[in-house]
C-alpha cells in the first residue's frame, strides 16, 4: 500500500509492468482521482486534462449523472455481464440512439455489438465488407490509424506500429489521403483514376475506411468536398464506405458524427472511445441493413455490448444529445482554442496549428520541440498528448464539457511551455 513517502512512486510499474507500458512514461505520476477536467495525483497535484484518454473521456471524468445511472443498475442487481443475450440495457440503448441519433439524421443502420475496444469494431467492419461484397482488398489512407491488432493494424499507416506486427499486414492498398500533397492538389482525383482504370494494379476494392479527422496521424482533417468525393466514387463503383469516428465523434468536432458536416451516408460506422460516456470500453458498428450477411454467432466475442457501458452510454445521449447545448459549446470552445493556437503560432517558422472543432493540432515541425513542449507542459500542470508520424503535432483534445476559465488556464500553461521549450537547448 503506498503511504505518503512513496505517493508517486513509478517502481511497481517501472519493475513488474511490460516494457510496452506507455502514458505513464509521458506522465510519470501515479493518477488517484478526476472530475470533470481535472486529475489529481497522489500527492494532490492537478493536471488539466487535454488528453481525455485519447478521446475517451468527451463528457469530462466521472460525470456525476453518468456513474449515477451507472451505480443504480449495480445496486438493482441488473445484468453486468450477458454475452450478447437480450438485456433491457441493449433494448434502451438502442432504441434511444435510434430516436436521437439516427431518426433526425433520416440514417437507418443495424447495430453490431463486437468486442469492447475500437480495433474489435474496425476488424469487424473489414471482415464484414470483405463478406458482403467477396472482394478482399481494402483502401486506406496515408497516416490513417484504425488500432494494432492484425486487420485493424494493415489498415494503419505508422511505421513504428506496422513494425511491430511480426507479419506482413495484408490486404491494404494506401491512398494519399486529403492534402496529401498539399492543397494544390485533389487526392480524390487521384484515387478515383487509380480505381477506374483497370490496369492501375489496384484490384476493386471491397470498402475505403478513413477518419474524417486523422487522430492519432496528426490531427489531419479532410475537407467537405473531399469526403463528398470519397463517397461518389464508392458509391460509383460499388465499394463500401466505412467511416472509422472512433476517436473524432462522439461530438469531439461539433455534431455527434464527425461527418455530419458533409452529409455523408456512410455504409459502415464505427464507433468507441467516448461512446460509452465515462471511460467503460463499449464499441458499436453501425451497419446499412442490407449489408447484414452475418450468419449467427459467425463474429463473436465475449464481452460485446457491455451492459454497465451501455447504461451510461443511454444516459450519456439522453444529458448530451437532446438538445444542440453541447454541439454549440464545442462550436464555441473550438473558436477560442483556435484563437489562441493562431496566436501561439503566429510568427513561427516552426509552428502551425490544424484541426476541427475542439479535435486541433499544434504541429511543431520536429518531434523533438513537441516532446520538450509536452514536459514542459506537464510540469506546469497541463497533461496533453504527441501525434503524427514523427509525434511532432501535439493534440488538443479537452473534454467537451470543460468550462471556459479551465480551457483558458490550459491554453496559458500551452503557450508558456511554447516559450519555454523554445529558449532550452536542441
Ligand atoms: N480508430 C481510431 C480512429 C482510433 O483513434 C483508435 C485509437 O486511438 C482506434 C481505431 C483503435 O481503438 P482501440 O485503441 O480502442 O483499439
Amino acid at each position: 500500500m503506498p503511504t505518503e513517502s512513496n505517493f508517486n512512486s513509478l517502481f511497481a510499474f517501472e519493475n513488474m509492468e511490460s516494457n510496452v507500458r506507455s502514458y505513464s512514461r509521458s506522465f510519470p505520476v501515479v493518477f488517484r482521482k478526476a472530475v470533470g477536467a481535472l486529475l489529481e495525483d497522489e500527492k494532490g497535484s492537478i493536471y488539466i486534462d487535454f488528453l481525455s484518454g485519447a478521446g475517451v473521456l468527451n463528457y469530462g471524468h466521472n460525470d456525476p449523472d453518468l456513474l449515477n445511472g451507472a451505480v443504480h443498475y449495480l445496486k438493482s442487481n441488473g445484468i453486468v455481464h450477458g454475452l450478447d443475450m437480450a438485456t433491457p440495457a441493449k433494448r434502451e440503448f438502442m432504441e434511444h440512439f435510434h430516436a436521437i441519433i439516427l431518426r433526425p439524421r433520416g440514417l437507418t443502420y443495424k447495430f453490431q455489438f463486437p468486442g469492447p475496444t475500437g480495433a474489435n469494431a474496425v476488424e469487424a467492419a473489414l471482415k464484414l465488407a470483405r463478406k458482403a461484397t467477396g472482394r478482399y482488398n481494402v483502401i486506406s489512407f496515408t497516416n490513417g490509424f484504425h488500432g494494432v491488432s492484425l486487420g485493424a493494424l494493415a489498415v494503419t499507416g505508422n511505421r513504428y506500429y506496422r513494425d511491430a506486427a511480426g507479419l506482413p499486414p495484408a490486404g491494404t492498398v494506401f491512398m494519399p489521403y486529403d492534402a496529401y500533397f498539399g492543397a494544390g492538389m485533389d487526392t480524390s482525383e487521384y484515387l478515383n483514376k487509380m480505381l477506374s482504370d483497370t490496369s492501375s494494379g489496384v484490384d476493386l476494392p471491397a470498402a475505403v475506411i478513413l477518419e474524417t479527422v486523422q487522430g492519432e496521424g496528426g490531427i489531419n482533417s479532410a475537407s467537405k468536398d473531399w469526403l463528398q468525393s470519397v463517397e461518389r466514387l464508392c458509391r460509383k463503383s460499388g465499394i463500401l464506405l466505412i467511416i472509422d469516428d472512433i476517436q473524432a465523434g462522439c461530438g469531439r468536432t461539433g455534431s455527434f458524427f464527425s461527418f455530419d458536416f458533409a452529409g455523408l451516408s456512410p455504409d459502415i460506422v464505427v464507433l468507441s472511445k467516448s461512446l460509452s460516456g465515462v471511460g467503460l470500453p463499449l464499441s458499436l458498428l453501425l451497419l446499412k441493413p442490407e449489408l447484414d450477411v452475418w450468419q449467427p454467432g459467425e463474429h463473436n466475442g465475449t464481452f460485446r455490448g457491455n451492459n454497465l457501458a451501455l447504461v451510461t452510454a443511454t444516459a450519456a445521449l439522453k444529458k448530451y444529445w437532446t438538445d444542440e447545448k453541447l454541439s454549440r459549446a464545442v462550436v464555441e470552445m473550438g473558436r477560442l482554442m483556435s484563437k489562441r493556437l493562431r496566436q501561439i503560432v503566429e510568427g513561427s517558422h516552426s509552428l502551425s496549428m490544424r484541426g476541427r472543432g475542439m479535435m486541433l493540432g499544434l504541429d511543431c515541425s520536429t518531434g523533438k520541440l513537441a516532446e520538450k513542449i509536452v514536459r514542459k507542459a506537464f510540469e506546469g500542470g497541463l497533461v496533453v498528448e504527441r501525434c503524427g508520424a514523427e509525434d511532432q503535432v501535439i493534440k488538443l483534445l479537452p473534454p467537451l464539457t470543460i468550462d471556459e476559465e479551465t480551457l483558458e488556464r490550459g491554453l496559458d500553461i500551452l503557450d508558456m511551455s511554447v516559450h519555454e521549450a523554445s529558449k532550452l537547448p536542441s
